[in-house]
């Protein structure tokens, strides 16, 4: 049977860069050598690294004076990077759930931090529109897409002050202004590649503000200069990458993942809202592309066991919903296909028809 993987992360990649990562493994640029036992100072990986950034640069419109480098650690180890890097006083905060409140701790450590605004008081089901960002912050940090409840802030804000995002789980899946950013980061493995590897867009003349000393490892600096070849960089998961920016470039680029971001929830969503067993999570404006989030509703409570078996016997993965919202997601990242979520449809349909 056809399996439609809906995990949250990691996640589903396009077939043909899971094939072709493979045959890397196996032999790398027909050097008889695997992927994995060469030097990342080999002759020939130094070009999957230039070609990575410079397909980031092309498809992301990324103007000069920006750097983009990859990390090990994940998105939680750039937590901690962000105020090591760029607080020096005081960082504003938007708590849009559990990844925003991670990021958030991380900061407390290095300096004061003003919460700017919380949907902590309806479990996270909506991005907060009114607030003031304070001025005289170093920087203000959001995470654009709540993977756990399915809220997205799916535009560019403007900040007077330097913006940080956590891109970590729509990143590539929309067109975006890059220069209203100081720095863009996020873990790989939700939109971008196979885990291991984390990207960084960085302002270059953002850095180097603070006054403390940073770990050299720490230190965005480090890895600006050294090209992402400071240390051995996760060699795989780049080259994953690599195939994944490519295939996303043949496919339209990020205009039309979009495009086809907005398809896939149209169907979604118009299932969760048309179909008698099931409500949606998130404040309708608030909505995420990328992860839909859906419970059963309050009558039908006792179905929720039922329906996580009857989809996964008809082939849908990962739907089980976070433990935090309970109920069901359907992560839809760039390669998930509009006949996938047709058969989450059709299988929610079914479900209807029987209760
Ligand atoms: C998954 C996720 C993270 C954590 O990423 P790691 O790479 O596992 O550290 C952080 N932020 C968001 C928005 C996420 O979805």
């Amino acid at each position: 049977m056809k399996k439609y993987n809906f995990n949250a992360g990691p996640s589903i990649l396009p077939r043909e860069v899971i094939e072709q990562t493979a045959a890397a493994c196996l032999d790398f640029d027909n050097s008889g050598l695997s992927l994995m036992e060469i030097s990342h100072r080999a002759k020939n990986f130094q070009p999957v690294v230039d070609e990575a950034e410079a397909l980031m640069k092309e498809l992301l419109d990324i103007p000069e004076g920006y750097k983009t480098i990859f990390l090990g650690g994940g998105a939680s180890l750039e937590f901690c990077m962000v105020p090591y890097n760029f607080l020096e006083k005081k960082a504003a905060y938007l708590n849009t759930g559990v990844w925003a409140t991670k990021a958030e701790k991380e900061a407390k450590l290095f300096g004061e931090v003003v919460e700017i605004a919380s949907s902590a008081d309806k479990n996270f089901t909506y991005i907060p529109q009114n607030y003031t960002i304070p001025t005289d912050a170093d920087y203000l940090h959001i995470t654009t897409n709540n993977t756990i409840y399915g809220t997205e802030m799916r535009y560019d804000i403007d900040s007077p002050i330097p913006l940080i995002a956590d891109m970590s789980s729509d990143f590539l899946s929309r067109p975006i202004d890059v220069s209203k950013y100081a720095l863009i980061y996020g873990g790989a493995q939700k939109n971008l590649a196979m885990a291991g590897v984390t990207f960084a867009i960085v302002k270059e003349d953002a850095l180097g503000k603070v006054s403390r000393q940073i770990p050299t490892m720490l230190d965005y600096r480090t890895h600006v200069k050294k090209g992402s070849m400071f240390n051995t960089p996760p060699v795989v998961p780049i080259y994953s990458a690599l195939m994944n920016l490519r295939y996303i470039k043949a496919h339209g680029g990020v205009v039309a993942m979009d495009k086809l971001a907005k398809q896939r929830a149209e169907i979604v969503y118009g299932e969760i809202d048309r179909n008698k067993l099931f409500v949606g999570t998130a404040e309708e404006s608030s909505r995420s592309l990328m992860n839909l989030t859906f419970v059963l509703k309050p009558e039908y409570q006792e179905l929720q066991d039922e329906f996580l078996a009857f989809a996964t016997s008809k082939g849908m993965v990962g739907v089980k919903g976070h433990r935090d919202v309970g109920g069901f997601r359907a992560s839809c990242y760039n390669a998930m296909s509009i006949e996938g979520c047709e058969a989450l449809v059709a299988c929610m349909k079914e479900f209807e028809a029987k209760h």
